[in-house]
């Protein structure tokens, strides 16, 4: 067999042996990897020699290309939020290549140091904005996350860099340094977590979840080093462990992990959670302000304007976005999607108005009730896709045919459409009905009914009384009328009302 089908599950194919393929590669990976780093660790004896670096930079990349690889096999949001973790591998790689660089040139002649803690500052700027801004959003507004991320990651470094001279840190500054990347750390893991929790989108979940496991293994593993960590045994195990976090990173994102679908009941949190992650990058930016304020407050006061601003910003260009969806969405309401024609609701609506105009002006309305005939027997002869395009031909039709700007065509519902017709004299109502009732005979379309061609009986009624006519008594009357001429035949139009001569088409 040929064709698009075929094409597409060779397609298939090709990306089912590719997830294989990378199901074995996340077994394979750790079980060759890890020992490879232990043993290359114990034989350099130092955790700041070349080799072992060598293999951070290693594992920090198969990261990068693995949570890339995850990305261009998801979509949508899951898929931007997978391209982040990989920027973020990108820069945690950069920054450990940095100190690989160094480490092959004598010591104190590069500025690595400097370079390499820009980086890891640089790492948590994606990861936060994953975390912070959610995917549904305008993407005005994810620019403005985005842009907020960075601010929070550039106030993050300087105020890194205000204790940390280029040479390294003094005892005080390390420990400084040390609970300021555990506080980074547990903050990243913990509202992976709470998106994780919140989320009931399976490929969102995913990748939330493997968020999680990596950033609490990762901030178990950063905590250790940072605070425990010596020169000496546990030194040389220090390279391996900080690998660890990365290699199952990646392990996570090449197997092809099925989540059990969450029952929809933790809707709310959901909600709570993802209206209220843009509030994180703004906190965070808040919290890095404040804790600038002693040693740089011009930076301070500049990150607490960046915050409000940014958090002001968003919230009105998410607003905006709301307010011209609700507008679509209200708009689409009153639309039926088969014909374009007003619906029934808007139907309902136009009825009321017109009858309280018709009431205030004096002037006549009319409706007519239009029902397609032997319609079952098209749909059952023809199937549903003709019967479908028969409705809108004569929607169309039907709509051509009312030619005052007041008229309004509705599709009351399955095969049977309404006009209402304000202003019109009985006369008038009925040249309208029978114009209709010819144009859709002289279009001839084809039809298994005894004519052999669609045709449609129509009812009209006017308002008789005006000052107690309702709606519902109006379209009963045209009911009626139309029920008439279902019984004299089909193909014809009836007035409610007592007529002398048969109607007369209008010549258009
Ligand atoms: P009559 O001349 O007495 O009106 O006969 P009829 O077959 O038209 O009458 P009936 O009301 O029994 O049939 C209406 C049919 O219209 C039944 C239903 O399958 C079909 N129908 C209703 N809505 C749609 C639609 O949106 N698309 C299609 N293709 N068919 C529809
Ligand atoms: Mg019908
Ligand atoms: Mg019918």
């Amino acid at each position: 067999m040929r064709g698009p089908h075929t094409a597409g599950h060779q397609r298939d194919d090709a990306g089912a042996a590719g997830d294989r393929i990378a199901g074995y590669f996340a077994v394979i990976l750790p079980l060759l990897f890890v020992p490879a780093h232990l043993v290359t660790a114990l034989a350099s004896w130092n955790p700041v020699a070349w080799p072992p670096l060598l293999f951070e930079t290693m594992a920090a990349f198969i990261a990068c290309a693995s949570s890339a690889w995850r990305a261009s096999r998801s979509r949508g949001r899951a898929r931007q939020g997978w391209l982040a973790v990989a920027a973020a591998m990108l820069c945690w790689m950069a920054g450990v290549g940095c100190q690989f660089l160094g480490s092959l040139t004598p010591a104190g002649t590069s500025g690595s140091g400097a370079l390499s803690m820009l980086l890891f500052v640089l790492y948590g700027v994606p990861l936060t904005f994953v975390l912070a801004s959610p995917g549904g959003d305008p993407w005005r507004a994810r620019l403005v996350d985005g842009a907020l991320a960075l601010v929070l990651g550039a106030l993050f470094g300087a105020f890194i860099f205000s204790f940390v001279a280029l040479a390294g840190a003094d005892e005080a500054g390390a420990m400084t340094l040390a609970w300021t990347f555990d506080i980074q750390n547990a903050f990243i893991a913990v509202f992976a977590l709470v998106r994780f929790r919140a989320s009931s989108i399976e490929r969102e979940r995913l990748l939330f979840g493997i968020l999680t496991a990596y950033a609490l293994v990762y901030m178990a593993v950063a905590g250790f080093y940072n605070h425990f960590v010596d020169d000496g045994t546990l030194g040389v195990l220090a390279s391996p462990l900080v690998g660890m976090p990365f290699v199952l990173l990646a392990a996570l994102a090449l197997r092809d992990i099925r989540l059990a679908s969450v029952p929809r009941r933790g809707r709310m949190f959901e909600r709570v959670v993802v209206t209220g992650s843009p509030l994180i990058l703004p906190i965070a930016l808040l919290i890095v302000s404040a804790a600038l304020v002693p040693r740089m407050p011009a930076l301070a006061i500049a990150g607490c304007v960046a915050a409000t601003l940014g958090y002001g910003l968003r919230a009105v260009l998410v607003q905006l976005h709301g307010l011209g969806e609700r507008d679509q969405l209200a708009q689409l309401s009153q639309i039926d999607a088969l014909t374009g024609l007003p619906n029934r609701r808007q139907f309902d609506e136009a009825l009321r108005r017109e009858l309280t105009r018709a009431r205030r002006s004096g002037q006549g309305l009319a409706l007519l009730m239009i029902d397609v005939d032997h319609f079952k027997l098209l749909n059952d002869t023809l199937g549903h896709r003709v019967g479908d395009e028969r409705l809108r031909d004569i929607a169309a039709t039907l709509q051509d045919c009312a030619t005052r700007a007041t008229d309004v065509v509705a599709r009351y519902g399955g095969e049977e459409f309404v006009a209402i017709l304000p202003g019109a004299s009985p006369t008038e109502a009925l040249m309208v009905a029978e114009t209709m009732r010819a144009t859709i005979e002289e279009l001839d379309l084809a039809s298994p009914a005894p004519d052999g061609r669609v045709t449609v009986s129509i009812g009209a009624a006017r308002i008789s009384d005006i000052e107690t006519d309702t709606e519902h008594r109006l379209v009963e009357r045209a009911d009626r009328a139309l029920y008439d001429s279902k019984r004299a035949g089909r193909n014809r139009v009836t007035a409610a009302w007592p007529v002398e001569e048969p109607p007369r088409a209008l010549l258009g």
